[in-house]
C-alpha cells in the first residue's frame, strides 16, 4: 500500500506532494512534531557549509603566493591593485583559479567594510599566521 499524501496545502493552496510521516498526517515538512528537528537540521546544514568556508578560505590563504600574502586591503586602491594582480596571475597560471576565486572572496569581504565606512585594516594575512 503507498503512503498517504501529506494533509497541508502549500502558499499557492495546492495539496503537498510528500507522503505523510507513518502515524501522522503531514510530511516531515509539515508536520509540527518535527519542527524542532527542521530547525537543528538547519543550524547543522549551516554550520558545515561555514566551517566549509572557512577551510577553503584558509587553504587559499596557504596557497597564495608570498607577493600576495600580506598584501594591504586599507584602500579602494589598494583593493584594486591587489585584484589586477590576482588576475594577471591567475591567467599566467601562477595562482590556481579556485584559489584565486576565494582570496578574491576575503578582498570582497575587506571591500565591504569599506563601503560601510569602517577601516577594516584588512589584509591578506602572512603564511602561518591566524
Ligand atoms: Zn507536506
Amino acid at each position: 500500500m503507498r503512503a498517504r499524501r501529506c494533509w497541508a496545502r502549500t502558499v499557492e493552496n495546492r495539496r503537498c506532494l510528500v507522503a505523510a510521516r507513518k502515524g501522522s498526517t503531514r510530511c516531515y515538512f509539515h508536520d509540527p512534531a518535527t519542527q524542532q528537528e527542521q530547525q537543528e537540521n538547519r543550524r547543522r546544514a549551516i554550520r558545515t557549509c561555514n566551517a566549509k568556508r572557512r577551510l577553503a578560505a584558509e587553504k587559499a590563504r596557504e596557497e597564495a603566493p608570498e607577493w600576495l600574502q600580506g598584501r594591504r586591503l586599507d584602500t579602494l586602491d589598494d583593493v584594486r591593485a591587489v585584484n589586477c594582480d590576482l588576475i594577471r596571475a591567475v591567467c599566467s597560471g601562477e595562482v590556481e583559479l579556485r584559489t584565486g576565486a576565494e582570496i578574491l572572496g576575503i578582498v570582497k569581504m575587506a571591500m565591504r567594510g569599506m563601503s560601510e565606512g569602517n577601516s577594516t585594516r584588512g589584509r591578506i594575512r602572512p603564511r602561518g599566521a591566524l
